[in-house]
């Protein structure tokens, strides 16, 4: 028989959701840390674990069937995947921000200046719709910390609570995205009857919760 392969982080902030969903899925699997391979007992179901930024493009490659990652994830990859199912759970949203005394006050205000972001292609994407030429930093993490340290005039990033933001002494001033996990699979993979039968699951997980 078939099995199916599913794609999920490894650690970070989807990786509890992800297992938590699965598992109230009624799938039974070993959750050792240290195996990224793991098949479920009783489901035709690998699970691989995988870095959040990769899963993306396994799924869209083939090598894992579907995913489970953040939209802004797929947005910064730029794959051709469908989109299965919202997950209502890594809820965020990827704002502008500046120190809280500059004189940047609105997005116009951003043209000839610098911003230091994790998500380049999201932030271009946004910057050209709105006629905007910006000078982009890419950096892979501590982004809050670069216009103290004279790097750029501006961070875009994700932001929860905005605590992390207020710590720098950084306020956001423009929403670009929001965004959550969704469930993602390789093209043609929705007409699937293994499919079709874990999103019922999944569907009655997330019915259960409301
Ligand atoms: P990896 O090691 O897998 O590359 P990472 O450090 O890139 O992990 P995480 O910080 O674990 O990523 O975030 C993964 C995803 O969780 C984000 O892309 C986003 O969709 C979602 N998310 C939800 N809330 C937050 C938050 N407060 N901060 C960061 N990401 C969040
Ligand atoms: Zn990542």
């Amino acid at each position: 028989m078939k099995t199916l392969k599913i794609a999920i982080q490894k650690s970070g902030r989807l990786n509890e959701k992800s297992v938590e969903l699965l598992k109230n899925c009624g799938l039974s699997f070993d959750n050792y840390k240290s195996s990224l391979i793991t098949q479920v007992s009783n489901f035709p179901l690998e699970i691989l674990f995988l870095r959040d930024d990769d899963i993306p493009e396994y799924v869209q490659d083939g090598i894992a069937d579907i995913g489970i990652v953040g939209e802004n994830g797929i947005a910064e990859t730029d794959v051709d995947v469908t989109y299965l199912q919202r997950l209502g759970f890594g809820k965020c949203k990827l704002k502008l921000a500046v120190p809280t005394h500059s004189d940047i006050k609105t997005v116009a205000d951003l043209n000839g200046k610098s911003i230091a972001t994790s998500y380049p292609v999201i932030l271009q994407k946004f910057l050209d719709k709105e006629g905007i030429q910006s000078d982009i930093k890419t950096i892979s993490g501590s982004v809050e910390i670069s216009p103290g340290l004279g790097l750029a005039d501006a961070i875009f990033d994700i932001v929860s609570t905005g605590g992390t933001l207020r710590s720098n002494g950084l306020k956001p001033f423009a929403d670009v995205m929001s965004s959550e996990a969704v469930l993602i699979g390789r093209k043609g993979i929705e007409s699937d009857a293994l499919i079709t039968e874990l999103m019922q699951r999944i569907q009655s997980v997330m019915r259960a919760k409301e």
